[in-house]
């Protein structure tokens, strides 16, 4: 039975939140969030972390790492320090963006404890950031270079700081933070706590941790190997998409796929609420599924998915673990799953009893490398798609009305229509008269009132450590995607300012990064010399970089932007 399966399965994993030793407030804040049970990477770093001890941790974007260190450090808060002698714990992350995310983050877990956290990064007003530090700042999450900026200036007080962590190091690394973060952390106390949070490990990070930690504890969360020929044979997709963007790409993927029994997939119970009641307004019949609803609610929710009275499933992975789910013909992760355990599991339900299954996954920009992880541990593919175009949906929705009118002409019994249509016919060309019925006929009309979802660029370059993978065929068949873009092509620019302007890889980097605001990780090579830098970003974005740059500066002066003569 589903409800003692799934009692089973928390009582061998023991994985409450309450099981940890957290401020009875920070648990009510997750459990409001919709938070079920904690992620891998919270599971193992949270104890360690909340003992005190130093941890090295790889686990990438996705994975629920930001909550595995935040969630320790909200118990460490002294908010009755002196205002300029309250910052306990310093967050180092590369970009901007992370810096606002986790900030954000720190701020909602601890928001019942009343914690002060300030992001504060390159770009943003000075002032704004002396008058917060100024009136007392428990967490800070910060960028390298501002981090330092500010503690040259003993405008940031680190002599209290009894956490550091150190998020995401190997972007940091590759962004040429190496000296700023050996500078910031020996102006930390030295009995700090430190953690270390790195999607790869290569020698240098190693390094680091050797220095820097003390007897750390090791935490990995991909390693459970799923054995291959466990993982079911299921067409495996992936949208790279906005996180502003989701609702409406899940909303295209329903209509073009057209799914009849199918599950998505979320984090969170309030994701899941929030899906339900968008797709129920579309006029899809879903409905949710979460450990926030009784054994009687959950079984008469299941009895209409089999019934067939539901087409969508709308769950997490706690409510749907355990259940005996019937076939279904679509899985749609709406998040990419913090393991690759819980992907493997999840599109299991599908492409069962030999029938061909579809997985969906929608991944942020910052996702890709779960994405990696999964395909690594699976030894599978996924094909990365693109959204769906409002022309590609309008296509769609007229290949739909073309069936339904040969089924309805097939199906006969028109005579009362005909007699309308011959009057018509006699008065102008027949053609016209179908078109205009068309156009009529609302529903399936072939307008669409969508706007279109930006493309994210597909391809990973950069840093030239991974092969690249050009755009693979979407959802249904290459023809649609052939030339268009985000196939993965590079321009290279040209930055008339280099080295001898104190210009670094991390400064051009970072100004694209912030400037253009599209992610680090699709920024290709990057060369700086004596005086002019070269860059390779996206060709579809080429000309929306070269305008953002141009309309900013680079090391507090505007410089020359333009198409890289010879590759661009
Ligand atoms: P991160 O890897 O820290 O960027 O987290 C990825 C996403 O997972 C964020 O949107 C979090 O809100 C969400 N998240 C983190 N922990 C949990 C959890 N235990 N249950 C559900 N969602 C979570």
């Amino acid at each position: 039975m589903a409800t003692a399966t799934n009692r089973k399965r928390d009582a061998k994993n023991g994985t409450q939140f309450a099981s940890f030793d957290l401020d009875p407030r920070v648990l009510a804040e997750l459990a409001a969030l919709g938070y079920e049970e904690p992620t891998p990477v919270q599971r193992e770093a949270i104890p360690p972390l909340l003992a005190g001890r130093d941890l090295l941790g790889q686990a990438a974007t996705g994975t629920g790492k930001t909550a595995a260190f935040a969630l320790p450090l909200l118990q460490r808060l002294t908010p009755d320090a002196p205002a300029r002698e309250r910052t306990v714990a310093l967050i180092l992350v590369p970009t901007r963006e992370l810096a606002m995310q986790v900030a954000e983050a720190v701020h909602r877990y601890g928001r019942a404890l009343g914690v002060q956290v300030l992001p504060i990064y390159g770009g943003a007003s000075m002032e704004t950031q002396l008058r917060a530090l100024k009136r007392g700042v428990d967490v800070v999450v910060a960028t390298p270079g501002r981090a330092l900026d500010h503690i040259r200036r003993k405008t940031l007080r680190l002599q209290n700081v009894r956490v550091l962590v150190l998020d995401e190091a190997d972007e940091m690394l590759d962004m040429g933070f190496a000296e700023d973060l050996e500078a910031i952390i020996a102006a930390t106390p030295a009995e700090r706590q430190t953690a270390l949070f790195s999607a790869t490990l290569p020698p240098r990070i190693s390094a680091i941790a050797a220095a820097h930690l003390r007897d750390p504890v090791h935490v990995r969360i991909d390693r459970e190997m799923v054995p291959a020929g466990n993982a079911p044979k299921v067409r495996q997709v992936a949208y790279i998409v906005s996180r502003a963007h989701k609702k409406a790409t899940l909303g295209r993927i329903l209509d073009i796929e057209s799914p009849v029994a199918t599950i998505v997939f979320c984090r969170t119970r309030t994701e899941v609420d929030e899906l339900t009641e968008m797709l129920n307004g579309r006029g899809v019949r879903a409905e949710a599924l979460h450990g926030g609803l009784s054994q009687d609610q959950r079984d008469r929710v299941m009895k209409r998915f089999r019934a067939h009275t539901t087409d969508l499933l709308i769950a997490t992975d706690v409510a749907a673990r355990g259940l005996d789910v019937p076939h279904v013909s679509h899985v749609i992760n709406y998040d990419v799953p913090s393991a690759a355990e819980a992907y493997v599991h999840r599109i299991g339900r599908t492409g069962r009893a030999r029938r061909e299954g579809v997985a969906i996954t929608l991944a942020e920009p910052r996702e890709r490398g779960l994405l990696r992880n999964i395909e690594r541990l699976t030894t599978q593919r996924i094909e990365i798609a693109t959204v769906p175009t409002v022309a590609d949906l309008r296509a769609h929705r007229l290949e739909q009305t073309r069936d339904e009118l040969r089924a309805t002409i097939l199906a006969g019994d028109l005579d009362a229509y005909r007699a309308v249509a011959e009057s018509l016919m006699a008065e102008f060309d027949p053609l016209d008269v179908a078109a205009a019925a068309l156009k009529l006929g609302g529903g399936r009309d072939g307008v669409v009132a969508e706007e279109e979802i930006p493309i994210v660029a597909t391809r990973e370059t950069g840093r030239g450590a991974r092969p690249t993978r050009e755009a693979g065929p979407g959802a249904r068949g290459s023809r649609r995607r052939k030339d268009r873009p985000g196939s993965g092509a590079l321009a290279r620019l040209y930055i008339g300012a280099g080295r001898k302007a104190k210009v670094r890889a991390a400064d051009v980097v970072g100004a694209i990064a912030n400037e253009a605001g599209i992610d680090a990780g699709a920024i290709g090579a990057v060369r700086i010399t004596d005086r002019y830098s070269l860059v390779e970003v996206p060709e579809e974005i080429a000309d929306d970089v070269i305008a953002a740059l141009q309309a900013t500066t680079i090391k507090g002066k505007r410089v020359q932007v333009r198409r890289d003569r010879d590759g661009g």
